[in-house]
């Protein structure tokens, strides 16, 4: 079986954990989970672990963003969002269930407790606040090169004041209208 990314390097058996089989790249060091493999873990390792809000390191995914093809049944793998403040995504195979990480990606996920989560990531309720949250940062980075990154924390400081308000309608309509007093 070939690694997914390099195509040409033979991937060979490798652990993620004591009760984990992966199979590693030694090129590229990304990682092929069986399906039924990463359920068996799941269950052996016990209750959910509560997600970490900071990563213990600051681990960099050596994730290329192309379309990889399954590498037991070659399959067009399909992209699946990590989100929580994770830039990269999961490469899932729908038809064995199998997970391809890039290199690091297992270590960072571990770093934050979400790698057993891995089986909600691949439901639409997750991918569908993860879309959420990649709209919102985005939308962020415009604001913030458009207002500059002071006047965006201020206007959003008015927008929470504002939204809170019971008098919200009026002070927008004091706000905008030109000449408030008629003079
Ligand atoms: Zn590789
Ligand atoms: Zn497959």
């Amino acid at each position: 079986m070939n690694c997914p990314v390099c195509e040409s390097t033979e991937l060979i058996q490798g652990a993620l954990e004591a009760n984990l089989t992966s199979m590693k790249c030694p090129d590229c060091k990304g990682n092929w989970i069986h399906g039924a493999e990463y359920w068996k873990w799941l269950e052996k390792h016990g209750p959910n672990l509560p997600e970490m809000p900071e990563p213990v390191n600051d681990l960099q995914s050596s994730e290329t963003g192309k379309y990889l093809d399954c590498p037991e049944c070659q399959f067009r793998m399909s992209k699946f969002l990590v989100g929580h403040g994770i830039g990269f995504t999961l490469d899932h195979c729908e038809g064995c269930k199998g997970i391809w990480l890039d290199g690091n990606e297992w270590e960072a996920l571990k770093s934050r407790n979400l790698h057993d989560d891995l089986n909600a990531m691949l439901t639409e309720f997750w991918q569908a606040s993860a879309r959420r949250e990649a709209r919102r940062k985005h939308l962020e980075k415009i604001y913030t090169q458009k207002f500059g990154a002071e006047d965006f924390a201020e206007i959003r400081r008015v927008r929470v004041w504002l939204d809170n308000h019971r008098n919200k309608q009026e002070l927008i309509a004091f706000l905008t209208d030109k000449d408030p007093f008629g003079i």
